[in-house]
């Protein structure tokens, strides 16, 4: 969604027509840009649908904004703003990289520090001279540091939520060539971690020749790297590097194990190999000059001495002793899950209506869906007051008239919003009358530890809350969680019945694999929710699911594997 960046941009010319006293204006580009930030909507797709015009129905867009936006959908730039760069002595792109900073305080460091980019903006942050000037603080100075920390983290890498659907089509367009006798993805990507820098496939050919012409000429390749009869290098149009490696079908498995990863994870394995005897590399698994194993990953794990292993197990945390001794967790499957407690409906202006969501959640084969509309306090979201959320319940109560005795129903669910103080944006009298209640952080996010997580406590506290939505707030390549004391939200969650979420959208993927580890071990339990605006992206739950099994989750850990009436049975504490 291209919303958020042109949000961005929208805050930043706001700031440039302040800096030149243009004050009404200022104030007209920023209310648009706060509208944008939140809305659910697509503008693109607004744009597609209805041009212009459609663009100027959104409250406080005007000809000249929706020219803008009409511009930027095109071109993908704003000339009016990249004319106001031009004025700048600084690199205003690099600098705005870090989350808070615009043209203002921008112009302030360049003016009192001399900090022109990001290299210079780190040095000042270092020898502490952030820290002194008007308006910005120690603390500012501290999070300036962490941002800048964070963005050479995440430079470079791709959300699985971007990349996996590409290498799928990748992967099929090669299978579709006959000479391609087995193909894998492999790496980072066959662990499902949640960001991926590039992108591996295996293959066994009987003419590499061939099939190496056709990869390095797909439609979009633009650029070879390198091209040998048994490895190949690409980079796509997305961006990303593409590797493809031919192996021999009596390798095919040692090099599966090897190119899967992760590193950690076969450095203890191939000490384990050296301490029964054996030796194992990318080509096999040998005894002396023997080889044991080689063509199937199974026999290389079950030779060992150990089960097989899902590759989302594989980062070295505890998975080969549990291995070894035959104890490792049945972590769950896309198959397992039975329905998703969190999609937005169009009565939250989501995307679609409520029987559309139904309708594309049973053909999920799920045998329930929680419709979760935002609640009063996200006014942009149209968030739904009390009166508003009792109507739909009515509307929901008389679609379920038609699936009943058919296995399916509709949960009268919402997302409430946890306000600064801990307390929830909609009344307790509204809330009773729902199947879920979920409730999230979705402003305030900079507090302190010990605030934000009594917060989040408060709330758990409240009888009739179930679940935390996103429950660190991180958005991946973004912004790092927010500052919580986990182990005290682990405890609270366990004492209060409360269920935390693994949110799978894209982005988020909140919780992290670890936490999740952490939350399994608290004994909480966890619901595996797509998020979804519109019912395209129900689909995401697939990316939740793969972050529990890298959590090592299993059925009864995550509620919504169970059956429909167990859990509500659960939720009502
Ligand atoms: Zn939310
Ligand atoms: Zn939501």
């Amino acid at each position: 969604m291209i919303n958020k960046e042109l949000a961005k941009i929208f805050y930043q010319i706001a700031e440039f027509l302040e800096l030149e006293g243009e004050k009404f204006k200022s104030q007209a580009y920023e209310k648009v840009a706060l509208i944008l930030e939140t809305m659910s909507q697509d503008i693109k797709e607004i744009y597609e649908k209805g041009g212009r015009g459609a663009l100027k129905e959104i409250k406080g867009v005007g000809e000249s904004i929706a020219e803008k936006i009409e511009e930027y959908i095109k071109t993908g730039k704003i000339q009016y703003y990249e004319d106001f760069k031009k004025k700048l002595p600084f690199n205003l792109d690099e600098l705005t990289k870090v989350e808070g900073l615009g043209p203002k305080r921008a112009k302030v460091l360049y003016e009192k520090l001399g900090v022109k980019n990001l290299k210079d903006l780190e040095g000042a942050a270092k020898k502490h001279k952030i820290r002194g000037l008007f308006g910005f603080g120690e603390k500012t100075e501290r999070n300036i540091l962490q941002a800048i920390n964070f963005l050479k983290k995440s430079t470079g890498r791709f959300l699985l939520g971007e990349i996996l659907p590409l290498a799928r089509e990748i992967e099929e367009k090669l299978k579709s060539l006959k000479e391609v006798k087995e193909i894998s993805i492999a790496g980072s990507l066959r662990r499902k971690k949640e960001t991926i820098g590039d992108v591996d496939f295996l293959v066994i050919s009987s003419d590499p020749q061939k099939v190496m012409d056709f990869f390095v000429s797909l439609p979009d390749v633009i650029k070879v790297w390198g091209k040998g009869p048994t490895r190949s290098s690409i980079r796509t149009k997305e961006g990303f590097d593409v590797d493809l490696r031919i192996l021999p079908q009596k390798s095919y498995g040692a090099g599966l194990q090897y190119f899967t990863g992760s590193k950690e994870h076969n450095i203890f394995l191939r000490r384990i190999a050296i301490e029964k005897g054996f030796k194992l590399s990318e080509y096999g698994l040998f005894k002396g000059k023997k080889m044991v194993a080689g063509q199937n990953e199974e026999d290389i794990y079950h030779t060992l001495g150990m089960d097989w292993i899902p590759p989302e197990m594989r980062e070295n945390q505890g998975e080969i002793e549990m291995a070894l001794s035959h104890s490792l967790p049945k972590i769950i499957d896309v198959k397992d899950i039975k329905g998703d407690l969190h999609c937005h409906s169009d009565w939250d202006g989501g995307e679609n209506s409520i029987e559309e969501i139904a309708q594309r959640a049973k053909e999920m084969g799920y045998s329930f869906v929680g419709i979760s509309d935002h609640t009063k306090f996200l006014k942009i979201e149209h968030g739904l007051d009390e009166r508003t959320l009792r109507r739909r319940n009515a509307f929901i109560d008389k679609l379920n008239l038609k699936f009943k005795n058919k296995g399916f129903k509709i949960l009268k669910a919402c997302e409430a919003n946890i306000l600064s103080d801990g307390r929830l944006d909609i009344s307790d009298n509204a809330l009773k009358e729902l199947d879920v209640v979920i409730a999230g952080i979705h402003s305030s996010f900079k507090m302190t530890k010990e605030k934000m997580t009594e917060r989040i406590i408060r709330a758990m506290k409240n009888p009739y809350l179930n679940i935390i939505s996103h429950p660190t707030g991180r958005i991946l390549k973004k912004r790092d969680e927010y500052q919580i004391d986990f182990d005290k939200v682990l405890r609270a969650a366990k004492e209060f019945g409360v269920v935390l979420e693994i949110n799978s959208w894209p982005e988020r993927l909140d919780l992290s694999a670890e936490n999740i580890r952490r939350a399994k071990k608290g004994g909480v339990k966890m619901v595996i929710n797509s998020d979804s605006h519109q019912i395209d992206q129900m689909r995401f739950m697939e990316y939740g699911v793969y972050q529990a099994r890298r959590g090592f989750a299993e059925k009864e850990d995550i509620i919504n594997t169970w059956p429909l009436e167990q859990m509500i049975d659960f939720l009502k504490k």
